[in-house]
């Protein structure tokens, strides 16, 4: 069985004092059993966030990273310097990082082999766009950028592997998939893995769908059978909310 994974993606929100605030309420929640939690934060808030989760039960994500360990790179964060941190999750391959700094197919790929080289696990991002979708390529375009992002990835470590499905058109926008459209993409995610990795591999990779999940149509996506779990923007900037999606998850 695969164990449900709520993953909150706090973009380029929260200074260092608001990040705090948001560990700070989430101690006078009760825990929740069941269900994987992890706040993927701006690199800035990690090392607060890192001291003041503890014994929360969620787990530290960064956003992006650089596929390097160290060397010439100004501006970028190595894999090393993440788990100095204690992060645990990295997103990899977000459409808003493909679509404003240039990430690609080939980028996506050395950055999720070097998360699963250095032990972090990468929640690897793929989705249409509206006018892919309505050319109907959907399950052609989310199935190369999932065969291109795992490419030459051990068989052994795909279990540290999450997939994040998230149609751009539903990102930010109010309009989220269907939960029975979703499911059906990342029913094709899960066969595109099991061809180059096979049925068992394939089988304990989790996929979770993002955009515009809300603590109210959370429960609809984990109703279906191959969606394991959610990547939340918006409604994961709150404690309140935060708690919202996981009890529904
Ligand atoms: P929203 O939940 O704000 O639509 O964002 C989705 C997303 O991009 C998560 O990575």
């Amino acid at each position: 069985m695969r164990t449900p994974i709520v993953a909150g993606n706090w973009k380029m929100f929260k200074t260092i004092a608001e990040a705090k605030q948001f560990a700070e309420a989430v101690k006078q929640q009760e825990e929740v059993e069941g269900v994987e939690q992890v706040v993927c934060a701006p690199f800035t808030a990690l090392p607060a966030l890192a001291e003041a989760l503890q014994g929360t039960g969620i787990a530290l994500g960064a956003q992006n990273m650089h596929f390097e360990e160290q060397g010439a790179f100004t501006g970028e964060i190595s894999p090393l310097m993440l788990k100095e941190l204690g992060v645990k999750y990295v997103i990899i391959g977000h459409s808003e990082r493909r679509q404003y700094f240039h990430e690609t197919d080939e980028s996506v790929n050395k950055k999720t082999r070097a998360a699963l080289k250095h032990g972090l696990r990468p929640i690897v991002c793929v989705g249409e766009s509206l006018e892919e979708r309505e050319a109907g390529e959907t399950a052609a375009v989310v199935g190369k950028q999932t065969k291109a992002a795992l490419a030459g990835a051990d068989t052994a470590q795909l279990a540290d592997v999450v997939i994040a499905y998230e149609p751009i058109w539903a990102i930010g926008t109010g309009k989220s998939s269907t939960a029975a459209d979703a499911n059906e993409t990342i029913a094709v995610i899960r066969r595109v893995i099991a061809e180059d990795f096979g049925e068992a591999a394939a089988s304990v990779v989790r996929i979770q769908y993002g955009g515009s999940v809300k603590p109210d149509n959370i429960a609809s996506f984990m109703a279906e059978p191959d969606i394991d779990g959610a990547l939340v923007g918006g409604a994961s900037l709150t404690a309140d909310s935060f708690r919202g999606l996981v009890l529904g998850a």
